[in-house]
Order: structure tokens, then C-alpha cells, then sequence
């Protein structure tokens, strides 16, 4: 099947733990993390055009040549040598610079979009590859769900669902560069090491509890986001198990048991902030949800 259009839903991440585990020889950060999808989606629209154009409309992210959107639909074209184009428009829905990973959500969401728009039949793995030389965090957002992430990410090990819970998150006005929070991790390194061996096997025994316990960000004293000790303490008040900054920040989580106690924490924090998101897990990766199928033009028969 080959479709006109489609429409991808590209869900955001959270980080329910993160570790710095040392540094490579190049100077990149060797890590230790848990990540788990979010029911907080960029949502794209791919069409098949004979160009390349990308609007992202009411957002401020650049539609440049730098954009991951663009950089995905270029480096998905070169690897099938299919001599097409796409325009492409994402609602971001994700915030920006907050360690959620929506660059890389937007980047899934169109090599996942093509594969399908052009009917490429690309594997997984095919995409995890053409994903990680976009970004580390493109193979995560891909597979989606709950996984043990390690190396500069690009080590996936997929997890059973993680226990039912709810997740506040809250984006205050300032973000954070991701590798800005590295350099300065370098000079100021951590205090805190999160046990991500812990947290997998609470995971693996649906334990949220224990995932709690195992819970921290290394990245969090040197991440720069002066908010997150205060947004912390306001979830921790509004009764959350657990609460960090996820990623290099600036966003902040907490994690809730119940449903109504997550929904009264995040009508306090909106009192404060603007960007406070209810979510739930979210079990996959990018995805297709709906397709305009391409009709092709009889062709005239001669007599
Ligand atoms: P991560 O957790 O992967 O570090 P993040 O949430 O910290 O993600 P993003 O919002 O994904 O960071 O991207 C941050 C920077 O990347 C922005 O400064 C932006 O200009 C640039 N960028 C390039 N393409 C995109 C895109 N499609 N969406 C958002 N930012 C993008």
C-alpha cells in the first residue's frame, strides 16, 4: 500500500533515570538511563510532493536545513535512492529544549512517515540506523515504550511496560542546551547516581515503588535550570512518589499512583507555570494512525 498523505503521531520521553557512566574517547558521555514514552505527541502530516518543505506551524523552531525533520527526510531519501519528495507539517506539541526529545520524536515521525508514504517496507533496525546519525535519541523514539538506554543511547534494550502510574511534568519558561549541560557536567560532575540495574528489575517486577527509589537525573545539579529544585518541591508537596528533571532538562516530572492526585497536583502547578502536561506511559514509538491511499490515474489503452 501506498498512501497520498499521512498522518504520525510522535510520542515525547521522559528520562526515570539517568546516569553518567563515563566519557569516550571522542569526548562523548558513555550512559546509563531508563526511558519511557509519553502520551504527549508531536503529531506530523506527510505529503507526497515533488520538493522538500517543512512548516511547523505557531512554533519557533527553525524550518532550516538543521531542522531533525529535514535532516531525516534527506538521509531516508539518499539510503533507498527513491528520487521523491514530502512536505511535511508538525504541530509541536512537545516543549522545546526541556530533555523530552521532541526534535527527535519530529525526526521519527518522518522516517516512520515515509517508510510508509512510499511504501519502502524499511525494517526497524533499518530506521534505528538511519535514526542514530541524526540523533542519539532517534532509535528511542522509534521503538518507543520502556527501555533500558546505554552507551551514547544507541544501546536499546527493550522493557516490559512500566506499572500504571500518571506523570506531571511541568516546563518552565527557560530551556536548557543539551550540550551546554554536558560541558558543565564535565566541571562540576554529580552528586547523584541513579541505580538503573534497580530500576530495570522494579520495572520487570511491575513495582512503581521500587522503579521510585531507583529514580535521579545526574544531570540535574549541572543542567543551568535554576527552577527545578522549586518545581520538585511543589510536586513532592502535591503528594509525588518520585520527582526530577528529565534528560539535560529543563523539564521536571513527578510521579503519581492515583489519577485524581496527579490531576489536583497539575491544576496547582498551572497556577504557577504555563506548560504543565497530565500524562500517562505510552507503549510504542512513532506511528502511523491514519493514511490517505494513493489513487493512481488509469492509464489510457491505445484502439
Ligand atoms: P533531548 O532530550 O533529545 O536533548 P530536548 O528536548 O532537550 O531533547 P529538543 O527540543 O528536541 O531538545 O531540541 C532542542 C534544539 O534542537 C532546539 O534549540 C532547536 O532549535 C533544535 N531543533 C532542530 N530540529 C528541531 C525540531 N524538529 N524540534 C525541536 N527542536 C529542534
Amino acid at each position: 500500500m501506498q498512501y497520498k498523505s499521512v498522518t504520525v503521531l510522535a510520542p515525547a520521553k521522559l528520562n526515570l533515570s539517568l546516569d553518567v557512566v563515563g566519557t569516550l574517547p571522542n569526548g562523548y558521555h558513555a550512559l546509563d538511563m531508563v526511558m519511557q514514552s509519553i502520551d504527549l505527541f508531536e503529531k506530523l502530516t506527510l505529503t507526497r510532493s515533488e520538493g522538500l518543505t517543512l512548516t511547523l506551524p505557531g512554533s519557533f523552531v527553525p524550518a532550516n536545513d538543521k531542522n531533525t525533520a529535514i535532516k531525516a527526510a534527506l538521509a531516508f531519501f539518499q539510503y533507498t535512492g527513491l528520487l521523491a519528495g514530502v512536505d511535511i507539517t508538525i504541530q509541536k506539541r512537545v516543549p522545546v529544549r526541556a530533555g523530552m526529545a521532541g526534535g527527535s520524536a519530529d525526526a521519527a515521525g518522518v522516517l516512520v512517515g515515509l517508510n510508509a508514504l512510499y511504501g519502502a517496507k524499511l525494517s526497524m533496525s533499518e530506521l534505528c540506523a538511519i535514526g542514530a546519525a541524526i540523533g542519539a535519541d532517534v532509535p528511542f523514539a522509534l521503538m518507543g515504550g520502556t527501555c533500558r538506554v546505554q552507551g551514547v543511547g544507541d544501546f536499546l534494550k527493550a522493557l516490559p511496560p512500566c506499572p500504571d502510574c500518571w506523570f506531571v511534568v511541568v516546563m518552565p519558561s527557560v530551556g536548557v542546551s543539551t550540550p551546554e549541560a554536558f560541558k558543565q557536567y564535565d566541571v562540576v560532575g554529580s552528586p547523584v547516581h541513579p541505580d538503573c540495574e534497580q530500576q530495570e528489575q522494579a520495572i520487570r517486577a511491575d513495582d512503581l515503588r521500587g522503579l521510585c527509589a531507583a529514580a535521579g537525573n545526574a544531570l540535574e545539579h549541572c543542567s543551568g535550570a535554576v527552577e527545578t529544585p522549586v518545581i520538585r518541591q511543589l510536586l513532592d508537596a502535591h503528594g509525588a512518589i518520585a520527582s526530577q528533571m528529565t534528560g539535560s532538562g529543563a523539564a521536571v516530572f513527578g510521579l503519581f499512583d492515583g489519577e485524581e492526585q496527579a490531576a489536583q497536583a497539575a491544576a496547582e502547578l498551572r497556577q504557577r507555570y504555563r506548560q504543565v502536561y497530565l500524562c500517562r506511559p505510552d507503549r510504542g514509538g512513532a506511528r502511523v494512525v491514519h493514511g490517505r491511499p494513493l489513487v493512481r490515474k488509469k492509464q489510457k489503452t491505445a484502439g
